[in-house]
């Protein structure tokens, strides 16, 4: 397994829709495994390909040893209350902000290995997971993010962005740590 160079902001990879896998090749499956393993080495919780530079509609999450692949998710429903809380962004380091997203959200998927599932979550895998999907169509948490706030953001990653030339952040598992959020919310 190896791990891959996530795109930060300014990538225009980050705002393209995916596209939907027609067939699971083998080479999928290693481009999952890197997912994990790029995720786990930026201590994320959750990892999409266009944060990876692809195009697949693919992406991957672990929340608290809840470990899922979804591979051409589709969200069904989301119910429950509107609940507010800070995420952050494995392509947007450094920089959180509070979203408001239904409590619940049920998607359909497919695994790894092709087969078709459907899960129903809440809490912070629940919200991770509409995170993730958002990626797949091109949308951003900043997206949600009032106008003020927005502005007061993207001001900030007009400095932090300076630190990835060609818009690449380089994981190195020897970086764990250094950003170290009390709430780990990056997705
Ligand atoms: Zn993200």
């Amino acid at each position: 397994m190896s791990i891959l160079d996530i795109r930060v902001l300014g990538d225009p990879v980050l705002r393209k829709p995916t596209k939907p896998v027609a067939t699971i090749t083998d080479e999928l499956r290693k481009l999952i495994a890197d997912m994990f393993e790029t995720m786990y080495a930026a201590e994320g919780i959750g990892l999409a390909a266009p944060q990876v530079g692809r195009t697949e509609r693919i992406t991957v999450v672990d929340v608290e040893g809840k470990k899922y692949a979804l591979i051409n998710p589709q969200i069904l429903e989301t119910s429950g209350s509107i609940d507010k809380a800070e995420e952050g962004c494995l392509s947007i380091p450094d920089i959180y902000g509070d979203v408001e997203r239904p409590s619940e959200v049920t998607v359909r998927a497919l695994d790894e290995n092709g087969n078709e599932y459907e899960l129903t979550a809440n809490e912070l895998l629940g919200r991770c997971i509409q995170h993730e999907v958002d990626h797949l169509d091109g949308r951003l948490f900043i997206d949600y993010l009032s106008p003020l706030k927005r502005k007061a953001v993207l001001s900030k990653w007009e400095k932090s962005k300076e630190e990835y030339p060609g818009y690449i952040r380089k994981v190195r598992t020897e970086e764990r740590g250094e950003h170290h959020h009390e709430n780990e919310t990056e997705m």
